[in-house]
């Protein structure tokens, strides 16, 4: 048997071998070495949220490594290595496209995101079709936690399907294997793909975590609950429940005093928008955000639920949170809350 040691000794090697092939390969046409920074970089950020990430290395003769936990690797390997393929995490999303009609399907996806106000990976394959990658953090916010939790596989594969189904698009164009066999692994960001001869991209588009809105992600459980046999799901659910309470009290300083103005004052369109993006980013419930506007001097319950549902997606849009700078200029903040509340996603 190999050791550790031995095997990424020979990996070095194997490595440095590559690198002045692909350097030759792609002489002049792309800077091979930013773009191994930017993959170690991406890998990171799915490390940060589980850090049991394990990663694969690929090299142009088509030999993989076997898997191996990311601290052992050192950043030797990933960063210099053709291609580096990661195990998806348990709370991660992927969506390849490459069979179908790629574009009308991506567009499909990409709009059904936007609609949610989603944010994701984007990325072109280096061959024909295209990547997106969606890590999924509950209301309150913490990826990693939901990432442990027992049944967040199931969670992820459930939301996949949903997405699907949202962006009406054939589930036989999608590779399903990613997300439901055991073990599967996908090329990271910046890796070659040797078919294509071109490197993973990502595109500019609203990249990050998806901290799920508190409504749609009780909505995301309850189907979990249906298609799962665990009953031990029950008490996740439990969990999130409570973590999304926990968050309940988090609102910025200056949308606290907005909503103390709600009894005093007829408060303008904005600031109310501003109440509302920010009590539900929260985990307030549409009942809760209801509530706090029935002191408002013109109250209307059925307006106010018409609006609040509007403002937090019952129409297909999400409205986010106002930054401390919008919320300066329509005379809600002074900029004295905290610089780590600027957003409350
Ligand atoms: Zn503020």
């Amino acid at each position: 048997m190999i050791s550790i040691a031995q095997d990424l000794q020979e990996i070095k090697l194997k490595k440095l071998e590559d690198k002045i092939k692909i350097e030759k390969m792609w002489m002049g046409r792309v800077p091979p070495d930013r773009l191994f920074e930017k993959r170690f970089k991406y890998l990171n950020f799915v490390r940060r949220i589980y850090p049991e990430l394990e990663l694969q290395s690929e090299f142009l003769d088509g030999r993989r490594t076997k898997l191996y936990p990311y601290d052992s690797f050192d950043y030797y390997v990933e960063l210099h290595a053709p291609a580096v393929h990661y195990r998806v995490i348990p709370n991660e999303i992927v969506i390849d496209l490459d069979e179908g009609d790629v574009k009308t399907n991506l567009i499909r996806i990409i709009d059904t995101l936007n609609k949610l106000n989603a944010k994701y990976f984007l990325g072109h394959s280096g061959n024909r079709g295209y990547h997106i990658h969606v890590f999924l953090a509950p209301p309150n916010g913490d990826a990693s936690e939901l990432a442990e939790a027992k049944g967040c596989k199931k969670l992820s594969q459930t939301v996949f399907e949903w997405i699907l189904e949202m962006a009406k698009v054939d589930v036989a164009d999608v590779d399903q294997k990613i997300m439901f066999s055991k073990n599967h692994t996908i090329r990271s960001f910046y890796s070659l793909n040797l078919k294509g001869k071109k490197f993973k991209t990502m595109a500019k588009t609203d990249r990050g975590i998806w901290v799920v809105p508190s409504a749609l992600w009780n909505r995301f459980l309850e189907m979990v609950k249906d298609s799962m046999e665990l009953e031990s799901f029950e008490e996740e659910i439990k969990k999130y429940n409570n973590s999304v309470r926990r968050r309940n009290g988090r609102l910025r300083p200056c949308i606290q005093n907005a909503i103390k103005r709600i009894g005093k004052e007829e408060l303008d369109h904005k600031t109310r928008v501003a109440i509302v993006t920010e009590m539900y980013h929260n985990g307030y419930s549409i009942e809760d955000i209801v509530n706090v506007f029935r002191n408002s001097p013109d109250f209307d319950e059925n307006i106010t639920r018409y609006q609040v549902e509007h403002i937090t997606g019952k129409l297909g849009k999400v409205y986010k949170p106002f930054r401390c700078s919008t919320l300066k200029k329509i005379g809600v903040c002074d900029l004295s809350c905290s610089p780590k509340s600027k957003g409350a996603t």
